[in-house]
């Protein structure tokens, strides 16, 4: 018996193939595939057009050809299988990667379709589908998914749904989704609808269609502490099969930093606006404690090694607390720790943390953290937060106040420095009373009220009487103690709504609001008294001649002019006199049993 297998080749007993009809091969050339017929023998029978141009033979040729001088001894081992069950009665289908006649390669769908007659098989059609588009698109999506679930996975503070038309989630993925409340599981291959909780798919269904529809949508949801941005757009730019995607980012750490921004320019701002330090530290206070959404913060200025005081704090300072505090340096609180170390500290409240502690369980605070604020080098004082809650305050708390008190130290050392220079511009070293450029600030201002608000207004300028002997004979030190005590005693008769200023030399002004000037000279005349009644030390008594004048007799000229007039006077008197601007002699101030012209020590 010779092997009559159809799988080898056998010439023998082959009829000559009938050619195909022409309208046959047109209904074929319209089919969008290859199609083929192979008899029993494996002989080609039919083919179309797109078939034959693929193997690269022309009709004629392929016609009766066995289907193994055609496939070519590779593919042919590897459709044996297939060939087999068709020639078996049993429909085939497989994909196979396919290189044509012009050596592209091409992705393709086989089936083998039996051709069968009362039960016999007299051969299979086959119908080779390209593919290699939708295979592309399938490989390209595969990867994009691929890649989200990579980007979700490494990204942190991220996660990632991707869903399909029917608002089926295709991929969910990124540890976030768990702050969420979801599981990757329960999420992937499940609608929105029958998977979300609450009224979270309906809310959620407008975007993810925006997005299917090809529009980018974003949207802000807060979740407990933590605020996240939502983009939703669309993907797959095949659109074979729509999909979306929304990525979710942890935006908390930026939006915690564009506020910190806020705030620094809002306490810059205060600074441009030469707000005093104790107003910029309120500010401070209240930014710190919205900022950090604690239950309380503070700003705090060290004033020794085991003191302190607290500046400023938000919400107001509670009456269980005292503005100035004293403690040890190993009570166990964080502003104490930042007092000692000089290091940012995070502080849990215990039983045994000495009376600092004890002073903040008191007031029901259970954590805090504080940071130093340094102000030129030196350790200034600390900005600190507290929370009622024992995990209210986090190690990253810590580190972000920290961050910030590095900014608010600028603002609190600028403010110093220009306070410090604006105290330096308008104080008189010497006797610590205002110099001259804020006694003609002052001056302006009360006239100016004086006018606006119809009241009284005098000034008294005072002179020490042969100031230049003092120099002479104790030296110029001497002379300027002599002058540091001569401003403490006008200082302690004034009261503390006048101003006493150091005019220049051993010249003194007295500028007393809402007085008129026979109560002017009374006081002028106490000022006398002060000076002359108790000796200067080594110095011995002194004594010194004012000039009083009233701002409503100063018309003709300025009020310093005329009490500098009466004080002329005064002086031209006798000195160790009181003289009123417009008034009566100076003679009868003068006083009984004191010599006029005073600088004898007592008892000489
Ligand atoms: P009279 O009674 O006329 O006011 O005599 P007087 O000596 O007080 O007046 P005079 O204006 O002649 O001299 C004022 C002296 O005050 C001259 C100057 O050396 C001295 N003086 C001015 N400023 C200071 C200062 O800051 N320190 C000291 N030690 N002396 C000063
Ligand atoms: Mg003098
Ligand atoms: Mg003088």
């Amino acid at each position: 018996m010779t092997n009559r297998s159809p799988l080898n080749r056998d010439d023998a007993g082959i009829s000559p193939l009938p050619e195909i009809p022409a309208q046959l091969r047109a209904v074929l050339n319209g089919i969008p595939a290859m199609v083929g017929y192979w008899d029993t023998g494996l002989r080609n029978r039919l083919a179309n057009d797109a078939y034959c141009e693929w193997f690269g033979f022309a009709p004629r040729q392929l016609h009766g050809m066995h289907v193994r001088d055609v496939l070519g001894e590779t593919v042919f081992e590897a459709n044996r299988p297939h060939i087999e069950g068709a020639l078996a009665g049993e429909p085939q289908q497989f994909d196979r990667t396919l290189v044509d006649a012009a050596g592209r390669s091409r992705f393709t769908e086989v089936t083998y379709t039996p051709d069968s007659q009362d039960c016999v098989v007299q051969g299979f059609f086959v119908v080779v589908t390209d593919i290699t588009g939708r295979v592309l698109a399938d490989r390209r999506r595969q990867q994009d998914m691929d890649r989200y679930r990579a980007l979700a996975r490494s990204v942190p503070g991220v996660f990632v749904l991707l869903f399909d038309a029917e608002l089926r989630y295709l991929i969910a993925e990124g540890q976030e989704l768990e702050t969420f409340g979801y599981r990757r599981e329960e999420l992937e291959g499940q609608r929105i609808q029958d998977v979300l909780k609450g009224d979270l798919a309906s809310e959620l269904e407008p975007r993810y269609r925006a997005a299917l529809a090809g529009r980018d949508v974003s949207w802000n949801r807060r979740i407990g502490h933590r605020t996240y941005r939502l983009n939703a757009g669309p993907v797959f730019s095949d659109d074979e099969a729509a999909a979306g995607m929304v990525v979710a980012v942890d935006i908390t750490e930026r939006l915690q930093q564009q506020k910190v921004w806020e705030a620094l320019h809002e306490i810059a701002t205060e600074v441009a606006r030469n707000a005093a330090p104790a107003a910029i530290s309120e500010r401070v206070a209240a930014i710190v404690r919205d900022l950090f959404n604690v239950d309380s913060a503070a700003v705090v200025r060290f004033t020794g090694a085991s003191s302190a005081e607290i500046v400023a704090m938000a919400p107001t300072l509670p009456p269980t607390l005292s503005r100035r505090q004293i403690f040890a340096p190993t009570d166990e609180s964080a502003t104490v720790r930042v007092a000692v170390t000089g290091k940012p500290a995070l502080v849990v409240y215990g039983a045994e943390g000495g009376q600092a502690a004890e002073q903040m369980r008191a007031g029901g605070f259970q954590s805090a953290a504080a940071a130093p604020i340094r102000v030129r080098g030196s350790l200034w004082g600390a900005v600190s937060l507290t929370s009622k809650s024992r995990t209210g305050v986090t190690e990253a708390m810590m580190e972000r106040l920290a961050q910030f008190a590095e900014l608010v130290e600028i603002a609190i050392g600028n403010t110093e420095a220009r306070t410090d220079l604006e105290q330096q511009a308008t104080t008189d070293a010497l006797s610590g009373l205002p110099n001259r450029r804020a006694l003609e600030r002052h001056l302006a201002e009360h006239v100016a009220q004086a006018a606006s608000r119809g009241t009284r207004l005098s000034a008294v300028v005072l002179d020490i009487d042969h100031f230049k002997r003092v120099n002479d004979t104790h030296g110029h030190l001497t002379g300027d103690v002599v002058l540091a005590e001569v401003a403490a005693r006008l200082r302690t008769v004034a009261r503390a709504k006048e101003i006493v200023a150091r005019f220049g030399g051993e010249e003194f002004v007295w500028l007393l609001p809402e007085t008129d000037g026979a109560e002017a000279l009374r006081a002028a005349e106490r000022a006398r008294e002060a000076i002359a009644s108790e000796p200067f030390g080594d110095v011995g008594f002194l004594t010194i001649s004012a000039g009083v004048c009233e701002q409503s007799d100063a018309a003709a000229g300025s009020l310093l002019d005329c009490a500098d007039r009466a004080l002329y006077e005064a002086k031209n008197g006798g000195r160790n006199r009181t003289s009123r601007y417009g008034h009566a002699s100076p003679a009868a101030q003068t006083q009984a049993g004191q010599a006029q012209d005073g600088t004898q020590t007592r008892g000489a």
